[in-house]
């Protein structure tokens, strides 16, 4: 996650991103127009304003969002943003990308995602707790275990899932795990969602490095971003071998070009709350830690990193989106044109959701894979899904973003079809 500071979210409107990329897709596709309108459009948008008692008297009135974008394949999925340049329009593309992210690997859910414009970063656990309890009961009118099924995204985590379970069970009058992911594993969580959606990237990243003949052993690595995504990849790409040169969090970046330790990063995170002044680094901007001469590029935090303004400098051969929506329509054709592999968001960052599904039959079934599971399953799931879309990238003649919308866009247009228009 990155600041207002040094992010510029003018750039783009991630919703009209979110249209162009789907766009692109449906024209390769011939896609039907009729379909192509209702893919374009969210089916549910909900906006919320609801108060919080802050402190001593003082009540604060939030906006929060839930929009499921298609329902067609299953249950809607996606995570809950706390962040204070959370908009609609925001949440409603992080909905339509979930819905794509679903098809491509393979599991049965529609897309959806929520929000709540706040900084969590300035509110005390107590606060956090009392929003996010009345922000589940606002919302409660979509969600459940059968209809929508929120997880952690920025801003939010397992102790966030634990406050939204309880609720929803509280009004229900009895425990319902399954109505959201993400969770602590004492309440029915999973082992390895944490690290899923890294570890889901890693597997990408392996794949593509065979792809383009890259030796991971000493690859060059950044990372922009030390949340869950950011913290986890930097970890286990290391642990593979490859050499993390450079990490950011919303105060800033931090470099050494002989190697960082992700596992000292993380101690000093916890222990002062940010990546800068680690001794050993020296500092960095955002913008010279993306155009830092590398091999792999990890944007790890949100939307609108990469654009046509600074696509040309991006020195990586990989950028493996563990984000959703840093590269905008113009910098993928820049990128593709120099021959840079982009890992798509869609495609890379799927392994969250994908461990959030292995939570959700667990919880259903109460029954508890182990660990070692749990990690084989979705390795055989990205192995798989970025093999096929590679495949399609190579058939079409197209980067690996639009072969992985061909994909997904194809099986959500299918099951829309097939369903049929209600009445
Ligand atoms: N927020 C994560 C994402 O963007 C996880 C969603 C989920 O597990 O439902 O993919």
């Amino acid at each position: 996650m990155a600041t207002s500071a040094v992010i510029d979210h003018t750039q783009r409107d991630p919703w009209q991103v979110a249209l162009e990329q789907f766009d692109i897709a449906a024209d390769r596709l011939h896609l039907d127009p009729n379909m192509r309108g209702i893919l374009r459009e969210c089916q549910r948008e909900l906006t919320v304003h609801f108060p919080v008692r802050m402190q001593d008297g003082v009540v604060k009135v939030f906006t929060g969002y839930r929009v499921q974008h298609n329902i067609s394949r299953g249950p809607g999925k996606g995570g809950i943003r706390y962040h204070p340049s959370v908009t609609l329009n925001e949440v409603k593309a992080l909905a339509m990308w979930m819905t794509w992210k679903c098809a491509v690997v393979g599991i049965p859910y529609g897309g959806a995602k929520g929000g709540v414009v706040c900084d969590p970063k300035h509110m005390t656990a107590q606060q956090l707790e009392t929003l996010t309890r009345r922000y589940t009961t606002e919302i409660s009118l979509l969600i459940g275990p059968d209809r929508d099924i929120p997880a952690p995204d920025v801003g939010t985590n397992a102790q966030t899932m634990a406050w939204v379970m309880d609720t929803y069970s509280m009004h229900h009058g009895s425990t319902v795990p399954a109505v959201v992911t993400g969770k602590p594993v004492s309440i029915g969580g999973s082992e390895g969602r944490n690290e899923a959606t890294a570890r889901g990237a890693v597997y990408t990243i392996i794949e593509a490095s065979k792809a383009i003949g890259l030796d991971l052993e000493g690859a060059r690595v950044v990372v922009q971003g030390y949340g869950n995504a950011g913290m986890y990849s930097a970890k286990l790409i290391a642990e593979l071998g490859a050499k993390v040169i450079a990490v950011s969090d919303t105060s800033g970046g931090i470099t050494n070009p002989n190697g960082l330790d992700p596992q000292k990063i993380e101690a000093f995170k916890r222990e002062t709350g940010r990546v800068q002044g680690l001794p050993g680094a020296e500092r960095i901007s955002n913008t010279d830690l993306l155009e830092l001469d590398c091999e792999i590029l990890i944007p790890a935090a949100i939307e609108n990193q990469i654009g046509s303004q600074n696509a040309t400098e991006i020195k990586a051969k990989i950028v493996a989106e563990a984000a959703n929506g840093p590269t905008s329509p113009e910098a993928d054709r820049i990128l593709y044109d120099r021959g840079v592999m982009v890992i798509p968001d869609i495609l890379c960052n799927a392994g969250g959701v994908t461990v959030s599904y292995f939570e959700w039959v667990q919880d259903l079934q109460n029954l508890f894979w182990r660990e070692a599971t749990i990690n084989a399953r979705l390795k055989e799931v990205m192995v798989k899904s970025f093999n096929d879309v590679l495949d399609l990238s190579h058939k079409h003649k197209v980067d690996m973003r639009t072969a992985a919308y061909m994909l997904a866009v194809s099986r959500v247009a299918d099951a829309t079809l097939t369903r049929g228009i209600y009445p």
